[in-house]
């Protein structure tokens, strides 16, 4: 679905509506240096014993999904005090901003 760049929408800070700037919010973002389950998974590498739920074929995380849409977070930053937020728009496959 394409969004339009700006969106009449309420703010909270303003407490009335005004025009915000929409943009898409990126999600994969990596967190720290090592999980808890990569460190569960190098531990496999050492040597002595079987390696746990890491001896079966891994199943990938869309394959586990039932839903094919994801919901679409949007960041809104406000035009008249510049406070941002975030709204979800909904179940979509695909989200661009239009130019
Ligand atoms: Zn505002």
């Amino acid at each position: 679905m394409k969004l339009s760049k700006e969106i009449r929408t309420y703010c909270a800070t303003c407490k009335k509506h005004t025009v915000h700037t929409a943009s898409v919010v990126s999600v994969s973002r990596k967190r720290g240096k090592m999980s808890t389950g990569e460190r569960q998974k190098s531990r496999g590498a050492r040597g002595h014993g079987g390696h746990g739920k890491f001896s079966k074929v891994p199943v990938s995380r869309m394959a586990r999904r039932s839903k094919t849409t994801r919901k679409i977070p949007v960041k809104l930053a406000c035009k008249e005090c510049g406070k941002a937020s975030q709204r979800s728009i909904g179940r979509m496959k695909k989200t661009e901003i239009k130019r």
